[in-house]
């Protein structure tokens, strides 16, 4: 193995997790341009792919599958969204004068980690939920839809599902008075997280491989095996799957690069208009309605199939 390969291997997750939230965090707390926090955005996107490219997972999963310009219209349409619930927080601080038992008085780093493992739990308990119930995995599913890992498709969501997670997950912190600093290193966080959950790099955890929601752990909450995907729902910690009964260290055989995807939909809609879509013509168990319009349709539903059919 090159020694590149090896630097990569060993340095992606903390770079990415510490090192990219370090300088969001150097960004708000010194007071610099909010702009800024864009930058650093995209420069972790841009680790992100050269990582792939030197230290994959599966080279298959570096090569085009006609889904770059859907993901590269979901990831704006992604942070746009969470932009605008940030913005709403001075309104909502506004509206709801018992705002004042959020700990501003506590260190700033302090303030972001608790934001973190209270919205940690909340993204939890939605993304659960989320496959259990057919209504919301019809929203969910376009997430699942992705044929391959890489860096973008964390953050391929359907809008309304991506709303419902803010509403349950950062609103009870918002009413609680979280300020906007705290607010726009969470969604960084989160957006970083998305970013290294999902990236095709084949990269070491050392003691934190069960203690993160990342790497293997996530590549195998994204199978198309019936329920042996229907795991590891966590975000930022397996802290939370601990506690539901669902985290599974070890995938039961070796994640081939063709193992990805939604079981009962095989021909997944590659353009965004179509994911959008997706939620209204899918019904969970039997696939795609509308054969005319939608590619696949398979004949019956498999008998151990994913998620419950409505
Ligand atoms: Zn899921």
């Amino acid at each position: 193995m090159s020694a590149l390969k090896v630097a990569f291997r060993y340095a992606y997750a903390p770079v990415m997790v510490i090192g990219m939230n370090a300088a969001a965090f150097f960004v708000v707390a010194k007071g610099h341009h909010y702009g800024w926090l864009g930058a650093v955005l995209l420069a972790a996107l841009a680790l992100a792919f050269l990582a792939e490219r030197i230290s994959p997972v599966h080279d298959e999963w570096n090569h085009s599958h006609g889904d770059e310009k859907a993901n590269a219209v979901h990831a704006l349409v992604y942070e746009m969204s969470s932009l605008n619930g940030v913005m709403l927080l001075p309104l909502i601080a506004w509206l709801t004068p018992w705002a004042g038992i959020w700990p501003h008085d506590w260190p700033l780093i302090i303030q972001v980690v608790l934001a973190i493992v209270v919205a940690d739990l909340a993204f939890t308990l939605v993304h659960y939920w989320s496959h259990i119930y057919p209504v919301l995995w019809r929203l969910h599913a376009v997430h699942h839809g992705v044929p391959r890992m890489y860096g973008f498709n964390g953050l391929v969501r359907h809008p309304l599902h991506q709303t419902l997670d803010m509403v349950v997950g950062t609103l009870p912190l918002a009413l609680a008075g979280m300020p906007v600093d705290v607010a726009l290193m969470l969604g960084f966080a989160v957006s970083i997280q998305l970013i290294v959950q999902h990236s095709n790099v084949e990269y070491e955890l050392g003691p934190f491989r069960n203690v993160m929601s990342i790497g293997r752990i996530h590549h195998l909450h994204h199978v198309n095996w019936g329920k042996e995907g229907d795991c590891n729902f966590g975000l930022f910690t397996t802290l939370w799957d601990r506690m539901l009964g669902t985290f599974h260290p070890e995938p039961p055989r070796p994640i081939k690069a063709n193992d990805l995807g939604v079981d009962d939909v095989p021909d997944f809609p590659k353009s965004y208009w179509e994911q959008l879509m997706f939620p209204f013509v899918y019904t969970p168990g039997v696939g795609l309605k509308n054969p005319g319009s939608q590619k696949s349709v398979p004949a019956s539903p498999a008998p151990d199939t994913m998620h419950p059919a409505e």
